[in-house]
C-alpha cells in the first residue's frame, strides 16, 4: 500500500547527504571533543563547522549558537535562565495561548515557583495583538516570550514589530523558532531578538539536538550543570553526530530555502483546492497570508477528526490533530480553542503538513482516499446536517 506521510511539522525524514555526514561521527571519528589528542580534534573541528552552518541560517554569529539536546531545552533554558536572572528586577513573564508545551509548561512551573504569567489572547486567525502585548508590559516584566511560527495552523507572528516592543521597553525578547526554521528567511539581526529555539528534527536533520540563539552580550545562567562544553554554558560531552546532522541539515536548508518554499506552498495549496473543491463544509483554520508555506489545518465538518485520522491511517495516510503531544491524550487543541473555535470545530480539525519528499502524486491518492472516507463518516456521524434533519423529521412524524 502507498503510504503518504503529511505530517512535517511534527517530524521530518533525515535526508541521505544528512545521514552521510553523521555516519563517521558514530564509528571512526568516535573521540570526545574536549580530548587532546587527533580524533578529539576532528570531532572539535566537526562541531565547528556545524556551529557556524547553523549560525548562518539564521544570520547570527558562531558563537551566539549553543547546541542543546532538543527545542524543547532551549525554551527551557531561555525561560527560566531569564526568570533566575533578572528575579531582583520582576517576576512578571508575557507569552501567548498557543505556545508549544515546551514553552507554557515551563511557564506553568514558573508560576508554582512564584513567578507571574500573562497568556496573551490570539484572534480568530491565530495572531496576537501588539496592542495587547504592550499594555500587558509592567515595570515587572523580564521577559517576552512569542513563538514565531504556530505548529497547529502555521500562524507567523510579526516578530520583527514584538522585538521592537519589547526593546522600547527594555524587556528580553525570546521567541521559539522552532517551525519557522527551514521555512521562512530568519535573520535574528534583522528581526532583533535576543533569544531563539530551534531544532534539527523539523529540517531533515536527526532528533536529539537543538539550539538556543543568544545575543552576544546576555548571559543567563546554565540550565544543565556539569564540564566546560559549549562555552561553560551547557554541560554535558557533545552530541557528536546529532550536530553535524543538524549542521548539514542548515546548509541543506540554507541553500534550498527559496525552492523548499515554492515547492511546499504549491503542494500545500493544490491539497486544500482539491479538498474544499471536492468536499463540502471544509474550512481552512488560520491565516492564509501570514503562514508556514507547508501548513494545511482543515476543519471537516460534522466528523470526528480522530476518526478520520484513524481511518487515514488504515490507508497509509498519515497526519495528526494538532501536536503530537496533544494526540496521545486526546484532549482539545488549546490552539485552536484559543482562536476561539467551537468545541466541536476543534475536534473536527486536523492538521496535514506537506514536505520535500512529498509528491503530487501522493497528494492525489490522499486526496482522492479522503473524499471517499469523509463521505462515509458523514453518513454515520449524528453531528450531519443531513442527519440531525432526517431524525428531527421523523420526530415530526412520530408526534
Ligand atoms: C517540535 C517543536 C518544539 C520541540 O522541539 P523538540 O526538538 O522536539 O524538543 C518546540 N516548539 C515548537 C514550535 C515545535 O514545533
Amino acid at each position: 500500500m502507498r503510504q503518504v506521510y503529511l505530517d512535517y511539522s511534527a517530524t521530518t525524514p533525515v535526508k541521505n547527504k544528512v545521514l552521510e555526514e553523521m555516519l563517521p561521527y558514530f564509528s571512526e571519528n568516535f573521540g570526545n571533543p574536549s580530548s587532546l589528542y587527533q580524533i578529539g580534534f576532528k570531532s572539535k573541528d566537526a562541531i565547528t563547522l556545524a556551529r557556524s552552518r547553523v549560525a548562518q541560517l539564521i544570520g547570527a554569529e558562531d558563537k551566539e549558537i549553543y547546541f542543546t539536546s532538543s527545542g524543547t531545552e532551549a525554551d527551557n533554558w531561555a525561560v527560566i535562565g531569564t526568570a533566575k536572572a533578572l528575579k531582583p528586577k520582576g517576576n512578571h513573564i508575557i507569552t501567548s495561548k498557543i505556545e508549544h508545551h515546551a514553552l507554557l509548561h515551563t511557564c506553568e512551573y514558573l508560576e508554582k515557583e512564584g513567578y507571574q504569567v500573562t497568556y496573551l489572547n490570539v484572534d480568530k486567525k491565530g495572531m496576537v495583538s501588539l496592542e495587547e502585548l504592550e499594555r500587558a508590559i509592567t515595570d515587572r516584566t523580564i521577559l517576552i516570550s512569542i513563538m514565531f511560527a504556530n505548529n497547529e495552523v502555521g500562524t507567523i507572528q510579526p516578530i520583527k514589530e514584538i522585538a521592537k516592543i519589547a526593546k522600547k521597553h527594555g524587556v528580553l525578547f525570546h521567541t521559539d523558532g522552532v517551525q519557522a526554521l527551514g521555512n521562512l528567511p530568519i535573520d535574528v539581526k534583522e528581526l532583533n531578538v535576543d533569544m531563539m529555539s530551534i531544532s534539527a528534527h523539523k529540517i531533515y536533520g536527526p532528533k536529539g539536538v537543538g539550539a538556543l540563539y543568544i545575543r552576544k552580550g546576555l548571559t543567563i545562567p546554565n540550565l544543565i550543570h556539569g564540564g566546560g562544553q559549549e562555552n561553560k554554558k551547557r554541560a554535558g560531552t557533545e552530541n557528536v553526530p546529532g550536530i553535524v546532522g543538524f549542521g548539514k541539515a542548515a546548509s541543506l536548508a540554507d541553500e534550498n530555502l527559496a525552492s523548499h518554499i515554492e515547492k511546499v506552498r504549491t503542494l500545500r495549496d493544490y491539497f486544500i483546492s482539491q479538498i474544499t473543491t471536492r468536499i463540502e463544509d471544509v474550512v481552512v483554520n488560520g491565516d492564509m497570508e501570514h503562514r508556514l508555506p507547508g501548513n494545511a489545518n482543515l476543519i471537516f465538518k460534522y466528523i470526528e477528526g480522530e476518526a478520520l485520522l484513524l481511518y487515514m491511517d488504515t490507508k497509509g495516510i498519515f497526519a495528526s490533530t494538532g501536536s503530537a503531544c496533544s494526540s496521545a491524550t486526546f484532549s482539545p487543541s488549546h490552539v485552536l480553542s484559543a482562536m476561539g473555535l467551537p468545541l466541536e470545530q476543534v475536534y473536527s480539525s486536523i492538521r496535514f503538513t506537506v514536505g520535500d519528499f512529498t509528491t503530487k502524486e501522493d497528494i492525489d491518492y490522499a486526496v482522492d482516499e479522503i473524499v471517499e472516507m469523509v463521505e462515509k463518516l458523514r453518513a454515520f456521524s449524528p453531528y450531519n446536517k443531513d442527519n440531525v434533519m432526517n431524525s428531527a423529521q421523523s420526530c415530526n412524524c412520530q408526534a
